[in-house]
């Protein structure tokens, strides 16, 4: 997702050592997101910044109802997210960095922007499939499940079961 400018981080006025930082993320960011399921939430961001002379080593942690909607019945779905992301920025380009988790900022930088690295925390944070919990779906759409499964419970075929039947005498001895 694109930039948003109050997650820009201004390190090169920052002291060696650790700083904290905290964003709320709320209906502009998920609008910005261009995630469709996304609906919108509330949630904390807690980031931790660890300056050294050369490296960034940064933490974000997210937390907070992110708005959904249940991938069985369709209804709103509030789910609770609990992410956790390590980012180590270099301050110094280095070439073939083979790490994801390290990324070289260019030399003259004096700024991060961290709209990306909290998006992609959020995203790993919420499972592929979300769904309400036992018998919290919604009663309308339960009935309607509920009554599919029923038709599709295979009949079983009585000319199988005697197979079946023959089979396991020919086993005894
Ligand atoms: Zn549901």
């Amino acid at each position: 997702m694109d930039a948003l400018q109050e997650h820009t981080i201004a390190f090169s006025s920052l002291k060696d050592g650790e700083h904290a930082f905290q964003f709320r993320l709320e209906q502009p960011f998920f609008d910005a997101s261009g995630e469709e399921e996304w609906e919108g939430g509330n949630v904390t961001v807690e980031v931790t910044m660890d300056k050294s002379s050369s490296l960034l080593v940064t933490k974000i942690h997210t937390h907070g109802p992110v708005n959904l909607h249940c991938d069985r019945c369709n209804g709103p779905l509030e789910f609770m997210v609990e992410g956790e992301q390590r980012q180590i920025f270099s301050l110094h380009a280095q070439e073939d960095i083979d790490d994801d988790e390290l990324v070289s900022l260019d030399d003259r930088a004096h700024s991060i922007n961290l709209t990306h690295y909290i998006y992609e925390c959020l995203r790993l944070a919420l499972p592929i499939r979300h769904v309400h919990a036992p018998g919290q779906c919604d009663p309308e759409v339960e009935k309607v499940l509920s009554k599919l499964v029923v038709e599709h419970e295979p009949i079983p075929d009585p000319r199988w079961e005697v197979l079946k039947e023959l089979k396991n005498q020919e086993r005894k001895p």
